[in-house]
């Protein structure tokens, strides 16, 4: 059994036998609740510097089985990957944010603008731009409210392609936003020919801050390079005002995290900051 791509080759346990099982097990399920739209999608708010007025909403599936009950994104969303199903999966995240925002724009709701996780995967399929594009005419929805969250190291793979399919992204005005930033190792002069709108620095750097004096300087660091580069900021992972306080002092602008919300359904993100009249 060759095990995780590598060129080890070890022998056959009862305990991989286990995990294998288990791991099918998740592609059928997943592969249903796809099909029954058994999965849906939360909303996690996003702020400017007050915390009482969001500037948006990160979307997140969820997938809470029958018996296996919540099941995380980052147990299903690799399979999703290994699978092929994480076109289906994210078809289906793009359709129910373009339903949800259809309603909120009818409503004359100013909410910022909706992110979306795009995999790598999706990122090179020749079909993102037309699926995005469809979702924009079905549901008649203003480009300027969506946002592609996409990773460092996804736009990495191929930088060429990467920045032919963001350019043709916020031609549309659709924003980009550079997902678990600081992680990869883009170089200035890579960033600087990118098709991006926002550095979103990574969960981890945030964590850390308060504690070990070498995060703040990365932090301080990805801070200026975005304002050098043009580039807007957002911190994510933010869970404590001095954590908050910190980066704002640092000259990041924009925040998501426990701190101001966690991921939510739609009807409870209604209620909660669209109704009450914080966006
Ligand atoms: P991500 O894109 O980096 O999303 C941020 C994750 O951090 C989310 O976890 C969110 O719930 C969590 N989070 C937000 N604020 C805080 C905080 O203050 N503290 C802590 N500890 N965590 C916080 P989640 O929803 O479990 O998603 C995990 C990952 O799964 C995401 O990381 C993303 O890579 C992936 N994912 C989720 N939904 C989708 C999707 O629709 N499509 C794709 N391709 N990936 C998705
Ligand atoms: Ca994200
Ligand atoms: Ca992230
Ligand atoms: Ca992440």
């Amino acid at each position: 059994v060759k095990v995780n791509g590598s060129n080890s080759w070890s022998i056959y346990t009862p305990e991989m036998n286990d995990k294998m099982i288990e791991k099918i097990k998740i592609e059928n399920e997943l592969r249903k609740a796809i099909q029954y739209k058994e999965l849906t999608v939360y909303f996690q708010p996003k702020f400017k510097e007050n915390l009482s007025t969001i500037i948006g909403a990160e979307a997140l599936v969820r997938w809470n089985h029958k018996e296996l009950g919540f099941i995380p994104p980052s147990t299903f969303i690799p399979i999703a990957e290994e699978t092929g199903l994480i076109f289906d999966l994210e078809r289906f995240v793009i359709g129910e944010v373009g339903k949800h925002v259809q309603q909120w724009e009818r409503k004359k709701l100013s909410f910022g603008r909706i992110s979306i996780n795009i995999s790598h995967l999706h990122l090179y399929q020749d079909d993102l731009v037309q699926t995005i594009d469809d979702v924009l005419s079905i549901y008649n929805i203003r480009a300027s409210s969506l946002e592609l969250e996409i990773t460092e190291t996804a736009m990495m793979d191929n930088e060429l392609e990467a920045n032919m399919k963001l350019s043709l992204l916020r031609d549309r005005g659709i924003e980009i936003s550079m997902d678990d930033f600081g992680t990869g190792y883009s170089s200035l002069s890579y960033l600087q020919k990118l098709n991006i709108d926002r550095l979103k620095i990574d969960q981890s750097f945030i964590k850390e801050m308060e504690h070990q004096n070498g995060n703040e300087a990365i932090v301080s660091m990805i801070i200026s390079m975005a304002r050098h580069l043009n580039l807007k900021v957002i911190a994510e992972g933010v869970e404590t005002l001095t954590q908050k306080e910190l980066l704002s002092n640092l000259g990041c602008l924009e925040f998501q995290g426990y701190l101001g919300g966690r991921p939510i359904p739609a009807d409870e993100f209604f209620a909660e900051y669209l109704a009450s009249g914080k966006a």
